[in-house]
């Protein structure tokens, strides 16, 4: 089926059209003559494309069916119709369009077919109370077309429904994944010409995300307090589970890639759903901000059912900050208790001799040399019977980046206070492992470590120990 075909094909149950920037009319035509549509008012802002569609109406005999009308948008149009048509115009007049007249369509459906900006077309629709009830993608002569059915209604949309159609992203047809191939090729193309390493690092999340949007297809992305920051959530299915909370590395400058899908892809297969927060996309926040984006994020997916007991796991500067989170929650004013805690090689003091110098860099920028918040942030001196949560811990002895010490004054503190820990320290392997198998090393030999990775199942084990018994 080509675009006019299907465009009048989505008529069907329609008794009046309406179609906005109609040009030849043949979208009415097919409409009337072979879906059931009764009516059409085909509307045109330009002479010259009325003229084309008033010669193919009367060369197919619609003169009484089919009325042409110079308009600008809906304001020439007094009569009464129940579908819409914009079909063939950019997305932003689509939405100026629709805006400019919207007493006449709020009740209607329309079909859109933006050639550009449909994301804007959705977001528009989600916040002007209609409901996307169908989704076609579809080739025509080489170029790739999206056509949206929608309806009054309400409809929650995350980034990834706004930019890549709720349903079509949800449902993915061959030609939509062929869509998405395109354009993770052409990230491809570009990588290996490009020098700065941040532009790298966001060219690889990119693809990162546009294999994961095909193979989970249930993730859901939304922006943290209106930031640049955000969270993933993934979820195996619509039941209530327990779910990981990841917070990844990456020295307070970034959020690892590393820490972030392959830590999905092994838990998600254990029957968890998963939260990964990128709580460091603006790094001129200093801190409390990391920790406030953390907060948020969480006491976020606490509104959505799915979400049982929380097991936050953070990993190196991603565990300092989740576990200052839970540490000195009441400062970050949102409910920061989580049920359960992993940390992976963490990052736990800003005391000079064993601190992780570019972390505490990054977080606090120009007070980086004040003592009493170094004090403060050294979380071996804060924890309380009170506030540390149950613990599984692992690291490498051989830890070049992060001192392995940064633990073991940890489970210091915890043994002081009688806290639950339990420590896992591998005699070998380096920094930044991650889950340690070969999705996570990408690449690099070293960091594929089947003997270390298994902390990976002692960490289901605890897990599943902990909720039978402590609850
Ligand atoms: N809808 C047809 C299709 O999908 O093949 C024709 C698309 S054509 C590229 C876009 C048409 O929209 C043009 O003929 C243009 O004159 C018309 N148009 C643009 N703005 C309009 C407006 N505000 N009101 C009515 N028609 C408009």
């Amino acid at each position: 089926m080509n675009r006019i075909e299907l465009l009048a094909a989505l008529t069907k149950g329609s008794t009046v059209v309406c179609d906005v920037g109609c040009d030849h009319a043949y979208v009415l035509i097919q409409a009337i003559k072979k879906y059931g549509v009764q009516k059409g008012y085909a509307i045109e802002v330009a002479q010259g494309p009325l003229e084309n569609a008033i010669h193919s109406i009367e060369a197919s005999n619609l003169t009484d069916k089919i009325i042409p009308i110079l308009s600008n948008g809906f304001e020439g149009v007094s009569n009464e119709f129940d579908t819409a048509i914009l079909a063939g115009m950019g997305g932003i007049l689509i939405c100026d369009i629709l805006e400019q007249s919207f007493s006449k369509i709020e009740t209607k459906k329309i079909i859109l077919e933006p050639h550009s900006d449909s994301a804007k077309v959705r977001s528009f629709l989600m916040n002007h109370h209609f409901k996307i009830t169908s989704e076609q993608a579809l080739m025509d002569q080489g170029k790739y077309y999206e056509i949206i059915v929608a309806e009054p209604g309400n409809q929650q949309m995350d980034v990834y429904d706004i930019l890549y159609g709720p349903l079509l992203r949800r449902n993915p047809s061959p030609i939509f994944v062929e869509q998405i191939d395109k354009k993770r090729q052409l990230i491809l193309d570009v990588l290996p010409k490009i020098q700065e390493l941040d532009r790298r690092g966001q060219k690889n999340k990119e693809l990162q995300e546009l294999s994961s949007l095909l193979e989970y297809q249930g993730m859901e992305k939304h922006f943290i307090q209106k930031t640049q920051n955000y969270y993933r959530m993934y979820f195996v299915d619509n039941l209530q589970r327990p779910t990981i909370f990841v917070a990844p590395g990456g020295g307070y400058r970034y959020t690892s890639p590393r820490e972030s899908e392959p830590v999905v892809a092994a838990f998600i297969k254990q029957g968890y759903h998963v939260v990964v927060v990128n709580y460091r996309e603006t790094i001129a926040d200093a801190y409390p901000k990391p920790g406030n984006y953390l907060a948020e994020a969480l006491h976020s997916i606490r509104q959505d059912k799915r979400i049982g007991k929380i097991i936050g796991l953070g990993f190196s500067a991603g565990g300092h900050c989740i576990l200052e989170m839970i540490l000195h929650a009441p400062k970050y004013c949102v409910d920061s208790k989580i049920d359960l805690l992993i940390l992976g090689y963490p990052v736990i003091t800003a005391n000079k001799e064993n601190a992780h110098l570019d972390s505490f860099k990054n977080l606090l920028l120009d007070k980086q040399n004040e003592q009493d918040i170094r004090d403060y942030l050294s979380l071996e001196t804060q924890v309380t019977k009170e506030n540390a949560p149950d613990l599984f811990l692992w690291g490498t002895y051989t830890d070049e980046s992060v001192s392995v010490m940064n633990s073991l004054l940890l489970i210091e503190a915890y043994q002081k206070v009688k806290a639950n820990v339990e420590y896992h320290m591998f005699p070998m392997g380096g920094h930044g492992l991650s889950v340690a198998n070969s999705l996570s090393a990408e690449g690099h030999a070293e960091k594929n470590q089947p003997y270390i990775a298994k902390w990976v199942h002692l960490a289901f084990e605890w897990i599943d120990y902990k909720l039978k018994n402590s609850f």
